[in-house]
């Protein structure tokens, strides 16, 4: 018989550092699966396709939806779409691999009825003040004054919605690396 893997799911407010924390987290552990998502928002500086994300146009998205690609899929912050594919997670789960993917509150409530219990890991990351998260988010790369109060929005209804997580995990300014040493415990313990 072979062992089965986890699906580890970081969620968090836009801000909290949730990408930064994951991206350590690869460097550490090359041998973990960190599968892209596909998303209809617009490519940022610095990002490159296929890595964190797959780019593609709504209606691109959108026969991906009609063809069952997706694990789960979620319109975030109320304008774009963003969505887990099912093949390289269920996958890499039954290679009994771990498998590390950042998604918001609505996709992880989708994959609670689908992947169960005990190969399901949920990690939140707490931003360390509201008032600093507001800060972050709004001198995040060039983004309109909508699209900032959409991100605090939703932000809000994140941290709301924290305690169904089975982690959290506070990420103080400066503190990054304590954030990454505790979710790396805790993928230890939940795999031994
Ligand atoms: P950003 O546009 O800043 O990269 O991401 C916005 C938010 O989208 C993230 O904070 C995260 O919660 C959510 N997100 C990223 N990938 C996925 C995904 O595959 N599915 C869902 N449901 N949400 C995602």
């Amino acid at each position: 018989m072979s062992t089965k893997g986890k699906l580890f799911l970081i969620l968090g407010p836009s801000g909290s550092g949730k990408g930064t924390l994951i991206e350590k987290i690869k460097s550490k552990h090359p041998e973990f699966i960190f599968p892209f998502s596909v998303t209809s928002r617009k490519m940022r500086k610095g990002e490159k396709d296929g890595n964190v994300y797959s780019f593609v146009t709504k209606e691109n998205f959108q026969s991906k939806i009609d063809n069952g690609e997706f694990l789960e899929w979620a319109i975030v912050h109320q304008t774009n779409y963003y969505g887990t594919l099912k093949k390289p997670i269920l996958d890499a789960i039954d290679a009994g691999k771990v498998v590390i993917r950042e998604v918001d509150i609505q996709g992880f409530e989708m994959i609670q009825n689908i992947i169960p219990d005990d190969q399901l890991v949920s990690i939140f990351i707490m931003p360390d003040s509201v008032e600093n998260l507001i800060e972050r988010i709004k001198k995040r790369s060039k983004i309109s004054d909508e699209e900032v109060e959409r991100r605090i929005e939703s932000s809000k209804n994140e941290i709301k919605k924290s305690d169904q997580c089975d982690y959290i995990i506070y990420n103080s300014d400066g503190k990054l690396d304590r954030a990454v040493k505790e979710v790396d415990q805790i993928i230890a313990k939940e795999i031994n």
